[in-house]
C-alpha cells in the first residue's frame, strides 16, 4: 500500500484508469468471466440466459450482452415470487444461488418504503468488495489515516441495508473507529454521544444532519458547529446534490459535505456539486438503458436513462449481479470533471415511474429540479410543473411555474428566462414555458414537496 498521504487515490493501481480505454478491456474479461459463473451457479440468471436461448459462451461484447440479455429489475423479482410464494430462503436461493448463500454472513433489507421488505444479503465476498469501494470513497471524500476519525453512523441500523453493513465497511481504512449511534438513538442520544465520543465525521441522511441543527442548541446548548464535525457523508436521500441542503450543511456545521451511494460513487470536493463519480469500474459494468425501448443509451455527457448493473466479481454481487435495474434514472456526465479526479459522474434524476413525456421526449421532475437548483443567486429553488392531463403525455410546452430570488427586479426577468429556457433545453432537450413566481409564493413542505400541480384533477 502507498504510504503517500498526499497521492490523489487511495487505490493508485486502479482509480487512475476508471473510464479509460485499458480499463474496458478488463471489464471485458471479467464481464465473460462472471456470464459463466452466473450461468452455473445463480438459478434466476441462468433462467434468464435459457429464456433468450444463448449461452454464455455467444456472447463476446458487450454490444452482445446487451442484446441478448433483457435488464431485469423488481417485476421479474415479483414474478419469480408469484411462482414460489413467499418462501424467503427458496427466494434468495433462486436469486442468488447456493454459493452465495453459503457465504451469507449479515442479512438486512432494503428500506423498502412500500410492501415487503426486500432481503438485502451481505455476503462476506460482498462485504470484501464495499470495503475496497468505502476506501477508495473515504480517501476522496478527504479522510485520512493520520487524522483518526470518528465516524458517527447515524443511518437507521436495525436491518437496514445502509446501517449495520456500514459497521464493517471502513475497517481496512487505518484510523478511523465507527461509533454506531443509529438513527433509532432519537437526536438528543445522537447529539450527546457525537459530543461524549468527539465524532469528526458524520454519516447519516440529509434530513437527519438539518434535523440536528435546531436540536443542537436545545439539547447541548450550543450551536452545532461547535461539535466539531469535519466531514459529512450523506446517502438514502437527495441532499448533498441540492445546492441550498449543501450550503446551509457546509455553514452551520462548518463541514464539507458530501454524497455516497447508488452504486460506487461519491461527490467530489468541487465546490459546485458535479455528481457522484463512479469508482466500481473493475467490480461492476455500469450501463443507461432506455427505459422504454429498453435500448442501451451511450454514456455520453449528459445523457440520462435506467441505470442497470452487472458485476465483474458475482461472488460479490448483490442485487446488481446482472443487468439488473433498481428503477433509478440515472444522467452522466463523461466531460472531466473540475476537480481532476478520475471516474465518469452520475447523478440521480428520478424514478423510471415519474417519467414525462414531452413531445416523445423523457423528462424527469428531479433533473427539471436539478436545472433551477442549478441557478441559486436567481431562483430560490421552489417551482412547480403544471400538468393539465395525467402523465406521462405532455403537450408542449412544458409548463413551469418557477420563483425568482430575492433581488431580482422585474426587468431582468426576459433575460432570465432566456437563461433558464436555454439551459433547460441544453441539458433536457425541452424549452418550458415559464411564468413567474416572487419570492416566497409557493407552499414549502417539511417532508417531501409535491412539484406537479395536476390542474386535471381540480
Ligand atoms: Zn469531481
Amino acid at each position: 500500500m502507498d504510504q503517500n498521504q498526499d497521492r490523489p487515490y487511495w487505490n493508485m493501481e486502479i482509480e487512475p484508469l476508471l473510464n479509460t480505454p485499458a480499463m474496458r478491456e478488463t471489464q471485458l474479461e471479467k464481464l465473460l468471466t462472471s456470464l459463466a459463473w452466473q450461468y452455473e451457479n445463480t438459478p434466476f440468471n441462468r433462467r434468464r440466459f435459457d429464456k433468450a436461448g444463448v449461452k454464455p459462451g455467444d456472447i463476446q461484447s458487450f454490444d452482445d450482452f446487451a442484446r441478448a440479455i433483457p435488464v431485469a429489475g423488481q417485476a421479474e423479482i415479483r414474478e419469480l415470487i408469484g411462482e414460489i410464494g413467499l418462501d424467503f430462503n427458496r427466494l434468495m436461493l433462486e436469486l442468488f444461488g447456493k454459493a452465495r448463500m453459503d457465504d451469507l454472513y449479515l442479512l438486512t433489507t432494503t428500506s423498502g418504503t412500500t410492501g415487503i421488505p426486500t432481503p438485502y444479503p451481505n455476503f462476506h465476498t460482498a462485504i470484501a468488495d464495499a470495503q475496497e469501494m468505502m476506501c477508495r470513497a473515504a480517501w476522496r471524500m478527504g479522510l485520512r489515516p493520520e487524522n483518526h476519525h470518528r465516524i458517527g453512523l447515524c443511518f437507521g441500523l436495525s436491518m437496514h441495508a445502509a446501517g449495520t453493513p456500514q459497521v464493517l465497511l471502513f475497517k481496512n481504512f487505518p484510523g478511523v473507529t465507527i461509533v454506531p449511534i443509529g438513527a433509532e438513538a432519537g437526536t438528543e442520544k445522537i447529539l450527546q454521544f457525537m459530543q461524549l465520543f468527539n465524532v469528526d465525521v458524520f454519516l447519516g441522511t440529509p434530513s437527519l444532519a438539518l434535523h440536528l441543527i435546531e436540536r443542537c442548541p436545545q439539547v447541548l446548548g450550543r450551536p452545532v458547529k461547535d461539535l466539531g464535525i469535519n466531514i459529512m457523508i450523506l446517502g438514502a436521500e437527495p441532499g448533498a446534490g441540492i445546492p441550498e441542503v449543501r450550503h446551509r450543511l457546509e455553514t452551520e456545521y462548518g463541514a464539507r459535505v458530501f454524497d455516497a451511494g447508488a452504486g460506487y460513487g461519491c461527490s467530489c470536493e468541487d465546490p459546485v456539486y458535479q455528481g457522484m463519480h463512479w469508482i466500481g469500474d473493475d467490480y461492476c459494468h455500469y450501463e443507461l438503458i432506455n427505459p422504454e425501448t429498453k435500448e442501451p443509451v451511450p454514456l455520453t455527457n449528459g445523457a440520462t436513462g435506467l441505470m442497470a448493473a452487472t458485476s465483474l466479481h458475482p461472488q460479490g454481487a448483490v442485487w446488481f449481479d446482472m443487468r439488473f435495474t433498481l428503477n433509478d434514472i440515472h444522467q452522466v456526465f463523461t466531460d472531466p470533471c473540475p476537480c481532476g479526479r478520475t471516474g465518469f459522474r452520475y447523478k440521480i434524476v428520478g424514478r423510471a415511474d415519474d417519467m414525462l413525456k414531452v413531445k416523445g421526449v423523457p423528462v424527469y421532475p428531479a433533473a427539471i429540479e436539478g436545472v433551477i437548483h442549478s441557478m441559486p443567486d436567481k431562483l430560490t429553488g421552489s417551482f412547480r410543473i403544471v400538468l393539465d392531463e395525467p402523465p406521462p403525455r405532455v403537450v408542449p410546452p412544458l409548463k413551469l411555474r418557477v420563483e425568482f430570488a430575492e433581488g431580482v427586479r422585474e426587468e431582468d426577468l426576459p433575460a432570465l428566462e432566456k437563461e433558464l429556457a436555454s439551459r433547460m433545453h441544453a441539458l433536457l432537450k425541452i424549452r418550458p414555458a415559464i411564468t413567474w413566481l416572487a419570492p416566497n409564493s409557493l407552499e414549502r413542505a417539511v417532508k417531501k414537496t409535491q412539484i406537479l400541480e395536476k390542474t386535471y384533477e381540480k
